[in-house]
């Protein structure tokens, strides 16, 4: 059997050449790392996971009328992309304190933030992913000013979609990385949302208890990952909980 053209791996995916000139299979993996990958676990079905929530994320996003790279899910660990080129930055959106801001600043985690606050970190595994100012990434060259600009006002949008998804499910979205690209449509460029959206990338908690549903469940050792994803797949109706009961329905008052 001919086999595929790996691309480009990385902690938690594969890219794989695609079917068509300008795509890409992403294909999602069962490690599950953490600090810069000094912890690292094989998690039975995490893939199969993060392939479903992030198609669903995704598609979600590009039904409003925010480009992503995603065009469809292939099968339970692959999806179709659309190549673009990265920016090399971690852009992240925090709607409350956590992680890493909260030891920066001294502010507790769990206080609401008056605004959304996004921040840059420059994509590089030796240095650790240091957080960088606006400043930085225009005097470097990693992205224009209009870029920075399109990025902001795109990660907002996503804030936005994803926080209204989660809190229609009772789990609150305190914070969450997306990666974004270029894509050139002849001689117009258009940033996109690439990579992944899932529980690996943002901090997820249930509204009335508080429990975390997402990766700081691995980081800290708070007890089962898989099941953690599972129950947001769940909420989210991308996993089925049991065979669909059939109820007759009932009005309530
Ligand atoms: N995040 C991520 N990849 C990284 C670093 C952070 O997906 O390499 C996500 C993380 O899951 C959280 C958000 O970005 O949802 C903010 O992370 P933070 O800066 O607080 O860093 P952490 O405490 O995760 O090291």
């Amino acid at each position: 059997m001919a086999r595929r053209k790996k691309v480009y791996e990385g902690k938690a995916k594969i890219l794989y050449e695609g079917p068509e000139p300008g795509t890409l299979i992403q294909y999602f993996k069962d490690d599950a790392t953490a600090f810069n990958a000094q912890k690292v676990e094989v998690i039975e079905g995490k893939g199969v996971l993060n392939n479903r929530l992030s198609e669903f994320f995704m598609q979600g996003l590009n039904d409003i009328g925010v480009p992503t790279h995603f065009i469809r899910r292939i099968n339970m660990r692959e999806q179709l992309i659309r190549q673009v080129e990265m920016i090399p930055l971690e852009v992240v959106v925090r709607n409350i304190a956590a992680g890493s801001l909260s030891k920066r600043l001294g502010i507790d985690e769990g206080t609401a933030l008056p605004r959304p606050i996004v921040e840059f970190y420059y994509k590089d595994d030796k240095l650790g992913d240091p957080l960088v100012a606006e400043e930085h990434i225009i005097a470097f060259g990693w992205a224009t000013q209009q870029d920075l600009d399109d990025i902001v006002a795109l990660a907002l949008r996503v804030n936005d979609f994803l926080s209204g998804v989660m809190i229609g499910v009772g789990i609150r979205l305190v914070d969450f990385k997306i990666e974004v690209g270029r894509i050139w449509d002849n001689d117009y460029q258009r940033i996109v949302v690439a990579d992944e959206i899932s529980p690996d990338s943002c901090r997820l908690w249930d509204i009335k208890t508080g429990q975390k549903l997402d990766k700081d469940v691995f980081r800290r050792d708070l007890g089962s990952l898989a099941e953690a994803y599972s129950e947001v797949a769940r909420r989210l109706g991308v996993l089925p909980s049991v065979a669909p009961a059939v109820t007759k329905p009932t009005l309530i008052n």
